[in-house]
C-alpha cells in the first residue's frame, strides 16, 4: 500500500514539535537549562519522556513486536482520534464500520467531520467481509472493526476479517480490547509484517486492570507509527503513568491468571444464565462480559439497580434489542447477581 495516498495533505507536510527532549539525547547526569522546568528537583519537576522508550521497550518484549511498531495514547480513545486527523479529511472522506460496536468511533468521527457509514452485522454477529467492502467508496480511508466486538461480545471470524485486510485500499483498524480473553486467539500484532495497512488497537484498560490510568496501543508499520506520532501531543502520557505502568507491566504473570479466572466465570455465568427460561438468548462471549438477550431489559435493569447492580442496557443499540451487556465481576460479585436474577419477578 502506499501510504501517502491515504495521508491528509496537511499532516504530510506538517513539521511536528520538537521538545527540548528530542534536541538533546544524551544520558541523564547533565545539568538541564533546556526546557524552562523548575530546577528544584522532585519525581515530576521533568518533561516525561514524549516517545516513551522505557514503556515500549518493555511491551516489546511482552508483546513480541518491535519498538517501532508501538503507539501509545492516552487510552485508546487517543489513537481512535489521531487515525481520523491523520487519515480522514474533514466533510470530505468517510469510514465504514460494523454496527453495533463500540460508540467511541462514531463519536469521534463527528467530532472530525468524517461520514459514518454502518454495515450491520448479522442476526448471529457474524461479519460479512462482502457487506463491509460494497460500503466502501472512493472516500472510504478507514474501516473499523472490532474483535472480540463490544457489545456482542463475539470474535469476528478472521477469514472475513483478512479478506477485508487484503481486499481494501486503505488503514483497517482492528480494535482487539478483549484480546486477553480469548483463548487460542492469534492476535493481528503479529501480522503486521504481512499486513501494512492495518493498525491494532489494545488498552491497559480491561485485562490490566488500569482504566483509572488511561493508556492506550496501537501496533502498526513503522511508518503509520511514525505519523501517528507526528500528530499527537509531545507530552502525551505523563510522568505518573509512565512510572506505575512500568511498575504495572511486571505483573504479566498475575494478569494472565486473573484473566483465566474471568473466563472460568464466564463460563458458570453463562450456564447459570441459560438455566434461566426467561432468557430468550445468552450469547457466546468471547470478552469478559456477556450479552443477554429478554423480553423486558428495562424493568431487569432498574430491579438491578434497586438493587445496588448496575449493568449495561443496550436495549435502544440496533441488533441489541432486549439486551443488557453484563461485565464479569469476581466470584462473590457473580453469585450475588445471580441469586438477585433468580428471585426476580420475571
Ligand atoms: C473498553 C474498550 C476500549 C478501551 O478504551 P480505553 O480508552 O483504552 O479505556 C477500547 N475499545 C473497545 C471496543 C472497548 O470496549
Amino acid at each position: 500500500m502506499k501510504l501517502e495516498k491515504f495521508i491528509r495533505p496537511n499532516i504530510i507536510a506538517l513539521a511536528p514539535y520538537s521538545t527540548a527532549r528530542d534536541e538533546y539525547q544524551g544520558g541523564e547526569i547533565a545539568t538541564f537549562l533546556d526546557a524552562n522546568e523548575s530546577p528544584y528537583e522532585s519525581d515530576l519537576n521533568r518533561y516525561p519522556d514524549p516517545h516513551q522508550k522505557l514503556i515500549r521497550q518493555k511491551l516489546s518484549e511482552i508483546k513480541g513486536v518491535a519498538t517501532d511498531q508501538i503507539f501509545i495514547g492516552n487510552g485508546s480513545d487517543e489513537p481512535i482520534d489521531i487515525i481520523y486527523r491523520v487519515f480522514c479529511r474533514p466533510s470530505i472522506d468517510n469510514v465504514v464500520m460494523i454496527a453495533p460496536t463500540y460508540g467511541m468511533y462514531k463519536v469521534s468521527a463527528a467530532i472530525n467531520d468524517i461520514e459514518v457509514r454502518e454495515v450491520s452485522l448479522d442476526a448471529t454477529f457474524a461479519l460479512s467481509a462482502e457487506k463491509v467492502l460494497s460500503a466502501t467508496d472512493k472516500n472510504t480511508k478507514a474501516i473499523f472493526l472490532c474483535s472480540p466486538n463490544n457489545p456482542s461480545a463475539n470474535l469476528l471470524c478472521r477469514d472475513e476479517v483478512e479478506k477485508i485486510v487484503k481486499s481494501f485500499e486503505g488503514i483497517v483498524v482492528i480494535d482487539e480490547a478483549y484480546v486477553d480473553f480469548c483463548e487460542g486467539y492469534r492476535s493481528f500484532i503479529y501480522d503486521l509484517a504481512s499486513y501494512d495497512n492495518v493498525i491494532v488497537l489494545q488498552t491497559l484498560s480491561k485485562a490490566w486492570g488500569l482504566a483509572g490510568v488511561r493508556f492506550g496501543m496501537a501496533f502498526a508499520s513503522p511508518e503509520i507509527v511514525r505519523i501517528m506520532n507526528k500528530v499527537k501531543y509531545p507530552y502525551n502520557i505523563n510522568s505518573l503513568t509512565q512510572t506505575r505502568v512500568m511498575e504495572e507491566l511486571n505483573r504479566e504473570s498475575e494478569i494472565k491468571e486473573q484473566c483465566r479466572e474471568i473466563i472460568a466465570e464466564r463460563k458458570k455465568l453463562t450456564e447459570e444464565f441459560q438455566k434461566i427460561e426467561q432468557i430468550e438468548k445468552v450469547y457466546h462471549s468471547d470478552a469478559n462480559f456477556v450479552l443477554i438477550k429478554i423480553a423486558n431489559p428495562n424493568k431487569l435493569y432498574n430491579y438491578l439497580v434497586d438493587n445496588k447492580v448496575i449493568v449495561r442496557n443496550r436495549n435502544s443499540i440496533k441488533l441489541c434489542e432486549g439486551c443488557l451487556r453484563i461485565t464479569v465481576g469476581t466470584e462473590e460479585e457473580n453469585i450475588n447477581l445471580l441469586k438477585l436474577m433468580n428471585s426476580y419477578e420475571w
